[in-house]
C-alpha cells in the first residue's frame, strides 16, 4: 500500500481520488484550502487520512503539509498534482491581474508543491508524480487561451521532470481530462474575464457561452477518472500522458494530424535556415 499526496482534494476530481486511494487501502494525505470540507466528506476514515490545510500559492504552507505527511505515515509515494482553476476569455481581454492569478494556481502553486514534496520522493529512490492537465494542455481552443496557456506550461514541466527523476527512480506523467463533470465549469470555481470585446464576440464569446450551458452535461464522469488515474499509477511504467476521455482522444489525435501535415507542408522553409556547412 501507499502513501498518496493529492492538492485540491475540497471536491471535484481531487476528492473522487481521494475517495478512491482510500476504498484501494491506501494512505492519504488529501489537501484543500479548506480542510474541513475534506473531513466532512470522507468521516470514517481516521487512520488512513490524514485532511491538511494547503493553499498552493503558499510555499510555508506546501513544507508545513509534507513535514506532517512524513511524520504520520513516514513518507509519500505518490504525488498527485491537481489543485487548478479555469480561466474563460479571450486573450486580449484578459488583464495582467486574471492572468496572473491563475498561473499562480496552475503553474506557480505545482511548482511549490513539486519542490517540497520531490525531496522525499528523491531520497526514497522510488514515487510517482502525476499531474492533472488538460485536453487544453495539448491543444488551446477560442476563449481558453490563458488558461491552455497554465496548462502547456505544465506539459513543458512534466516532460522535463519525467527526464530529470528516471534516473532517481521517480516516474512523472501527466494526465490530460477533457470535461469532467465537477463544478470547474461552475461559478464557484471558473473565472471569467471582466472586460469584453465586442469583436470576439463568436470565438472568446462564444466559448462563455458553451461554460455557462455546458456546466453539468460534460461528458467525463469524475469517479471514471479517479479510477483510471489509480490504474497508471499502480502500472510497472506509467506512459508520458494519459488522455482521459472519447473527445480528447479525437481532438488530440486532430492536432498531431494538423502539426504533422504543416511540418511536412513547410519543411523545405524550415531546413532553408541551417547554416551552409550543417
Ligand atoms: P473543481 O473546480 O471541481 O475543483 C478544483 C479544485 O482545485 C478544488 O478542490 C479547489 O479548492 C482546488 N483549488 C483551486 N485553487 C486552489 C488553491 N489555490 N490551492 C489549493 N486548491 C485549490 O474542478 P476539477 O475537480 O474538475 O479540477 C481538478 C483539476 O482538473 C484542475 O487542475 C483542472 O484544471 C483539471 N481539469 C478539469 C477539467 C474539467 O472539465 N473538470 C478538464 C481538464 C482538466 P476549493 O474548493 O478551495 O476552491
Amino acid at each position: 500500500m501507499s502513501v498518496w499526496f493529492v492538492t485540491g482534494a475540497s471536491r471535484g476530481l481531487g476528492l473522487e481520488i481521494v475517495k478512491a486511494a482510500l476504498s484501494e487501502g491506501h494512505s492519504v494525505v488529501a489537501t484543500a484550502r479548506d480542510p474541513q470540507s475534506i473531513e466532512k466528506a470522507l468521516p470514517g476514515y481516521s487512520e488512513s487520512l490524514l485532511a491538511l490545510p494547503l493553499d498552493v500559492t503558499s510555499e510555508n504552507a506546501a513544507l508545513a503539509a509534507v513535514q506532517a505527511a512524513v511524520a504520520r505515515f513516514g513518507t509519500i509515494d505518490v504525488l498527485v498534482n491537481n489543485a487548478g482553476r479555469g480561466l474563460v476569455g479571450a486573450v486580449e481581454e484578459t488583464s495582467d491581474a486574471e492572468a496572473r492569478s491563475v498561473f499562480d494556481i496552475n503553474v506557480f502553486g505545482l511548482l511549490t508543491v513539486l519542490r517540497a514534496v520531490t525531496p522525499v520522493l528523491r531520497a526514497a529512490r522510488s514515487g510517482r508524480i502525476l499531474n492533472i492537465s488538460s485536453t487544453g494542455g495539448v491543444v488551446a481552443w477560442a476563449g481558453w487561451g490563458v488558461y491552455s496557456a497554465t496548462k502547456f506550461a505544465l506539459e513543458g514541466i512534466t516532460e522535463a521532470l519525467r527526464l530529470e527523476l528516471e534516473p532517481l527512480g521517480v516516474q512523472v506523467t501527466s494526465v490530460q481530462p477533457g470535461p469532467l463533470r465537477t463544478d470547474f465549469l461552475a461559478s464557484s470555481s471558473l473565472g471569467h474575464v471582466s472586460r469584453v470585446i465586442d469583436d470576439y464576440a463568436t470565438t472568446g464569446g462564444a466559448s462563455r457561452e458553451w461554460a455557462a450551458s455546458s456546466h453539468g452535461q460534460q461528458e467525463g464522469d469524475p469517479e471514471k477518472a479517479a479510477q483510471a488515474i489509480l490504474t497508471i499509477a499502480a502500472a510497472d511504467e506509467m506512459p508520458a500522458r494519459l488522455p482521459l476521455g472519447t473527445s480528447t482522444l479525437g481532438d488530440i489525435r486532430t492536432k498531431l494530424t494538423a502539426v504533422g501535415d504543416e511540418l511536412e507542408k513547410w519543411q523545405e522553409l524550415s531546413r532553408s535556415t541551417d547554416v551552409a556547412s550543417y
